[in-house]
């Protein structure tokens, strides 16, 4: 942590538990403890006492929404500019029910779907209708009055992109070169999808501080909260 950075963004992994176990996942080997870690609403005070400025939260997993109180703690993050929810979308209940829990969410709330498990090795643990959930997956956000897009990484970008707007979804596709480093740059219509690393910060289990998501899942150690921030 650069002296001075502030820290205007941050993500934050909800709850290690998952309803898949895909062979790539960068949070596996919290992912597959047998104890649930959940993060309260206590947390997210606590968050934004610690960094009163962020002005981006992006909720991330595990998969979010097995957390059984995802939109309690969504709200709590007021005062926030722009939260995200990223999800593989399998949980997102079909139908009306599904439009009312979108709807629980604060207005300013954007899901992402993630597409990241579209690996052929990957198939074997993820439901094979993905794309019919991305569809519905939009509809729904649609009808709740919430923004949505798509998180894609794999191979054949240009190609993708020309199948994912022909199953008429018209929300943002992000490429995310976290983890692939193909950027999106090549692709027409798309926006590059980069993580900028500076200022922004990373909270895992236990209420515990990283600097990136990968720190943590690379087994770096958390970083001391007394230089985080001189007033803790
Ligand atoms: S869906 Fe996401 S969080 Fe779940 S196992 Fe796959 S990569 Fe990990």
């Amino acid at each position: 942590m650069a002296d001075g950075e502030e820290i205007n963004r941050a993500e934050i992994s909800v709850t290690n538990e998952c309803v898949f176990a895909c062979y790539f996942c960068f949070m596996k080997k919290w992912r597959d403890m047998d104890e649930t870690l959940n993060l309260t609403e206590q947390d997210m005070q606590f968050l934004l006492e610690l960094f009163p400025d962020l002005k981006k939260i992006e909720v991330i997993g595990g998969e979010p929404l097995k957390h059984p109180r995802l939109a309690e703690i969504v709200n709590e993050l007021v005062g926030v500019p722009k939260v995200t929810v990223t999800t593989n979308g399998y949980l997102l209940p079909e139908g009306q029910e599904g439009v009312d829990y979108i709807a629980q969410f604060p207005e300013n709330t954007k899901f992402y779907m993630s597409l990241t498990s579209y690996h052929e090795r990957n198939y074997a643990v993820r439901n094979r209708d993905m794309w019919e959930q991305a569809v519905v997956f939009e509809q729904t956000c649609q009808a709740a009055g919430r923004g949505n897009g798509f998180l894609y990484v794999g191979p054949d970008k240009v190609q993708k992109l020309d199948f994912i707007r022909g199953l008429g979804i018209t929300g943002k596709v992000r490429f995310n070169d976290v983890y692939d480093l193909g950027g999106g740059a090549d692709v027409e219509g798309a926006k590059e999808y980069t993580h900028n690393l500076s200022n922004r910060i990373f909270m895992g289990p236990n209420v515990q501080f990283y600097k990136t998501a990968r720190d943590f899942s690379q087994g770096i150690n958390p970083l001391d909260l007394t230089q985080l921030n001189p007033q803790t």
